[in-house]
């Protein structure tokens, strides 16, 4: 393991706490920013997110000084899981919001022939975004843009761990529009619970299952929709055609990115008895050749722990399989002590009873498993709580594939990890305790709107025969009218038609 001296790290920004003053101001704010958003047109919003992107770009080194700074994740991992994401974010939203939002039409039955159907996707109102602090600016920007680009106002809410205080403010300033239509309100839980309180139209939530349960509680009684982006506990399904180098550099980097502290990371790796030897040995192999460092130029693969109770489930869940038999063939304790930097660390023999195979661990531990065949793998990895994403490796594309369609996850990479999410047409969320609702994507994207049904009829002085009065006539003709429709016949359409005119005659007869 390369590992060079560690440098101070900044302490955290003090503790800011929204009062229920001003949450309920600023919700007033939101309020009318929402009133004249209704006014603008999807293009007008995206012009906004023109002149971000680029500004973004200009500033991409601040940026990363700043998340560097808040987070200790390496500088690799800021510019490329961060800002490049942020950035793919922006390029997919100037591409593809304008025809995703666009009125619909939609067919109209022949029972309600001559009308025309529409679907038109409105704004909620005031979104609530609360975030982790795992990805502060990629979940915080990309929340934010797709809900005001939807024609929403937003109210923000940054993890306390990772509030970037200021940046978010700054970078929005680019557009008054964007400006004066983004709310951030700083704090922990408490200010969450107040902004929950001010009855926003939907709440978007990533983070933990512990904080969801909570937010959906207090969201309940106040019937607010929430998405829910929870935690992960991702398998890696590695067949023994599969190309072990490849695999092994895939799997490295999905448990390793971010040291380990993102909700799709690899956590359980299986491996086909195969190649599971030569694949533990060559894992052990790259792991010691990685570069643990503080303030690197780029130069460094990991960071740090963001936070100390996160290095302490890290601890708790070696210490625990350790104590259980399994075996941990590098890392296993902190760089240096007192240090919040956490060697990648891999374990075999390990099993269903230990902590590490049953939580959410978000640190750099790499578990890996034997396994025999391709049901027994299915069975074993889908037995969790979560169901995030997963990776399948294989020579075998159809099954990979097979394989893919049974596991019980939001998104499978086959062959690589961790890579739905970089795609923005993507939709991305979990099941089971991974949370529901999708971000990105179109699904995402409308997931911040609300449909309206129009069905538009002429100004005619027709009179509906569905309309009053009901006479035993038309009662008949309805009945009729079914058998026509409904009874397999070559000549179906034109008994309803009959029936049809027949029924428009009996509606102009007065009783
Ligand atoms: P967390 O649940 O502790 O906190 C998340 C946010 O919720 C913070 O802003 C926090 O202040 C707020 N919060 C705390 N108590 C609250 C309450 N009672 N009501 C409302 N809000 C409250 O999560 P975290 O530790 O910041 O993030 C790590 C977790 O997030 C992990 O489980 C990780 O897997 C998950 N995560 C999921 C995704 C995803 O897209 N599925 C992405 C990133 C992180």
């Amino acid at each position: 393991m390369n590992t060079p001296t560690l440098q101070d790290v900044p302490t955290f920004s003090p503790l800011l706490e929204t009062t229920e003053e001003q949450a309920r101001d600023m919700f007033a704010r939101a309020a009318r920013a929402s009133e004249r958003l209704r006014k603008t047109t999807v293009e007008e919003r995206l012009h906004a997110v023109k002149k971000l992107l680029d500004h973004i770009v200009e500033r991409r080194e601040a940026i990363a000084d700043m998340i560097t700074q808040e987070t200790r994740k390496c500088r690799s991992d800021a510019l490329v899981s961060e800002i490049l994401g942020v950035l793919d974010n922006c390029e997919w939203l100037l591409h593809n919001a304008q025809k995703i939002l666009a009125d619909k039409k939609v067919p109209t039955p022949i029972t309600l022939l001559g009308k025309k159907s529409r679907i038109w996707h409105e704004p909620l109102g005031t979104v609530l975004v609360i975030a982790p602090w795992n990805y502060p600016f990629h979940i915080g920007i990309t929340s934010i843009l797709a809900a005001y680009v939807c024609g929403n106002a937003v109210v923000f809410k940054p993890s306390e761990i990772t509030p970037l205080q200021g940046l978010f403010e700054s970078l929005f300033s680019v557009d008054p529009l964007l400006e004066q239509s983004v709310f951030i309100a700083y704090g922990t839980g408490t200010t969450a619970q107040r902004l929950i309180e001010q009855k926003p139209a939907k709440i978007f939530f990533t983070g933990s299952a512990r904080t969801g349960r909570k937010i959906l509680a207090q969201a309940a009684e106040k019937l607010i929709p929430v998405d829910l982006e929870l935690g992960g506990k991702d398998q890696a399904i590695v067949f023994s055609d599969a190309n072990l180098q490849r695999a092994v550099k895939g799997v490295l980097w999905g448990a390793l990115t971010n040291a380990g502290q993102s909700c799709s990371s690899v956590e359980r790796i299986y491996v086909q008895d195969g190649i599971y030897d030569q694949f533990v040995q060559t894992l052990k192999t790259e792991i010691d050749k990685l570069v643990v460092n503080a303030g690197d130029t780029g130069n460094a693969d990991l960071g740090g722990m963001t936070v100390d109770f996160q290095l302490d489930i890290v601890r708790k869940q070696v210490d625990d399989a350790r104590a259980k038999g399994a075996k941990i063939l590098t890392g296993g304790d902190v760089l240096c002590d007192n240090e919040l930097f956490y060697l990648p660390t891999l374990l075999t023999q390990v099993d269903d009873s230990m902590l590490v195979m049953q939580q959410e661990t978000f640190g750099p531990l790499l578990p890996v498993l034997r396994f025999s065949s391709e049901e027994e793998v299915i069975q074993v990895s889908n037995n969790t709580e979560f169901g995030l994403s997963a990776s399948v490796w294989s020579g075998d594309k159809i099954r990979a594939e097979r394989v893919a369609r049974r596991l019980d996850c939001g998104a499978v990479s086959i062959n690589n990890v961790m890579l739905t999410e970089a795609n923005p047409w993507l939709p991305f969320g979990g099941t089971k305790n991974s949370g529901y609702g999708r971000q990105k994507g179109a699904e995402g994207l409308l997931g911040y709107t609300r449909s309206k049904s129009v069905l538009i009829d002429a100004n005619s002085a027709k009179i509906e025969p569905n309309w009053y009065p009901y006479t035993q006539q038309k009662y008949n003709l309805f009945s009729q009218l079914i058998d026509a429709l409904f009874r397999a016949s070559p000549w179906r359409l034109l008994k309803a038609a009959l029936v049809g005119m027949k029924l428009e005659a009996e509606a102009k007869r007065e009783r």
